[in-house]
């Protein structure tokens, strides 16, 4: 049997139970039916009804709320050893269904297993990272002034609401909601209607795992309805939103007459930078793998090229003839480097492109094809003779589309990667280390790499600048986020109290 045989049936195994009873939202440690009835998911791959999902709305956001509400003092005054240990074992028990959560969030999505067989790990990771964290974080410091001593401390903000997307949903579920629980906040997640099967098996091995009733609510549906009411809802105190940027607008304005406080990791049209003196074997794997790898459905990925004029020919032609063997396939299959558009909306989104760059005046150099109709997939694709005022390179598309601009000089380099509204990720190649310092101080972007593809390390901050975000997750970041600062002000005896109309 071939592997991806082995995955299919191994897969259908895991699916059996879905397809039966669907998937129910979870409240308080219990199955819950959606007032909205239900609504199906489906597989890119085939397009099949995957199976039923429970629709929830603004009813069942209030359900869920207040059961967050009710679980919160608990789970805030639970030592923080306590809570490190249940979240150590929810990483346990993650890396044991690691291979069941992996071929679900395949099939769901269309991600390929290459990629999710260890994505799926990377959620038991940030698991066992902020378990750790939180015993490890400073919780207050104490400032002495003459007759006061002055406390400085925090305290978990409360319940909280997280929304997620539907690319690489487990890991981001995990990365929003692991610090969460670790700073002692309860939380109700809306995941996306299009990938709810991985936040399902979350929460169950979750609560499995230990993790106390209501302390992770569950509740799928739909933006305009329940990721609006979540929003709203004044027993919640925080979104943690990843999403799109016209979404992220409208989660602060959902969100600003209950006060809410909101961390948003949105869209990007990341530029990767390629110098004449750089080492081009190295730039040219980190060029591929950062905007082909997870089908093109990533935040970072480098999605416009800007090479450099003396380079660019070569550079280009190279490119050209590994795109061109890049393996489109069944995401089951081990060997599949891409696999299918997440949805038939998606699909017709990125595939818009293709006619848009030749009206632009792009090339088309590899790719912009549709593969076959059984499925969402396309040939991985590179435009050529492109510049930045083209929507190619303007717009993020979020797909495996490259496109090529060329630049003469770095300062040239430097205003084309900033003419853009986004700001998450840059890319520099370069031997020249002033010129990456020159570059990497100017340019707009949360996070910057030199002569390396995109390396997440928990402990650094993670987020962007301009309509790519507002915030930052990892390390402390996240507890900031999480919780609340509060001062405490001790007399210590000498202090004068103030008195009214003297002095
Ligand atoms: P999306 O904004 O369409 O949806 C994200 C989530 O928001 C979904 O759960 C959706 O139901 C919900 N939502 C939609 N409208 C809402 C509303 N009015 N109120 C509350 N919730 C609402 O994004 P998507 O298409 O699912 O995901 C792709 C986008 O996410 C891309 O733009 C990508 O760049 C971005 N993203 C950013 C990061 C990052 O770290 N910066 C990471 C992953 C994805």
């Amino acid at each position: 049997m071939s592997a991806l045989d082995t995955n299919i049936e191994k897969l259908a195994g895991h699916l059996a139970r879905f397809k039966a009873s669907g998937i129910k939202n979870r409240v308080a440690g219990e199955d819950r039916d959606g007032s909205g009835g239900v609504f199906q998911t489906t597989s890119p791959v085939d397009k099949s009804v995957i199976c039923d999902v429970a629709h929830g709305t603004a009813a069942d956001i209030d359900t869920a709320a207040q059961a967050a509400h009710d679980a919160f003092p608990a789970w805030r005054d639970m030592p923080a050893t306590e809570r490190r240990r249940i979240l150590l074992n929810v990483a346990e028990a993650i890396e044991a269904r690691a291979e069941e959560i992996a071929l679900c969030e395949c099939w769901d999505t269309g991600q390929t297993w290459r990629f999710m067989s260890k994505a799926a790990l990377r959620g038991a990771e940030n698991f066992r990272f902020f378990a750790d964290q939180v015993v490890q974080a400073r919780d207050g410091q104490h400032l002495k002034s003459p007759t006061l001593m002055n406390i400085t401390t925090r305290v978990p903000l409360g319940p909280v609401g997280v929304i997620t997307p539907w690319n690489t949903p487990f890991m981001l579920s995990t990365w929003k909601i692991a610090p969460a629980l670790a700073a002692g906040c309860t939380v109700v997640h809306k995941p996306a209607e299009d990938s709810p099967l991985t936040a399902r098996l979350l929460v169950e091995i979750a609560e499995e795992a230990g993790l106390p009733p209501g302390v992770l609510n569950t509740v799928n549906g739909f933006g305009p309805d329940a990721g609006k009411a979540l929003c709203e809802h004044p027993k919640l105190k925080a979104i943690a939103f990843v999403g799109e940027s016209a979404t992220g607008s409208k989660i602060v304005k959902q969100g600003a007459d209950t006060h809410k406080r909101n961390h948003l990791e949105l869209g990007g049209k990341n530029p990767v930078i390629v110098f004449d003196d750089a080492d081009l074997d190295r730039a040219l794997d980190a060029v591929i793998f950062m905007i082909y790898s997870i089908n093109g459905e990533r935040c970072t990925s480098s999605s416009r090229l800007l090479v450099q004029d003396t380079i660019k020919d070569e550079f280009e032609a190279k490119l050209i003839e590994r795109v061109n063997n890049i393996k489109v396939g069944h995401p089951l299959d081990p060997a599949t480097e891409i696999g299918p558009l997440v949805t038939e909306e998606h699909y017709n989104k990125v595939t818009s492109y293709f006619d848009l760059a030749k009206e632009d005046g792009a090339t088309v150099a590899a790719g912009g094809e549709k593969v076959g109709d059984k499925g969402y997939f396309i040939r991985p694709t590179l435009f050529t003779n492109a510049n930045n005022d083209m929507r190619i390179a303007r717009e993020e598309i979020f797909g495996p589309v490259l496109t090529s601009i060329p630049f003469l000089t770095a300062e040239e380099a430097l205003s084309i990667a900033n003419d853009t509204e986004y700001g998450l990720t840059g890319y520099v190649w370069t031997n020249d280390l002033t010129r990456a310092l020159w570059m990497t101080e100017r340019m707009e972007a949360g996070m910057i790499w030199v002569n390396s593809e995109n390396v997440r390390h928990l402990p650094t901050p993670f987020g962007g600048a301009k309509a790519s975000g507002i915030g930052r997750d990892g390390g402390d970041w996240s507890f900031e986020f999480y919780m609340e600062q509060k001062h405490i002000g001790f007399a210590t005896g000498q202090h004068k109290i103030m008195q009214l109309g003297k002095g």
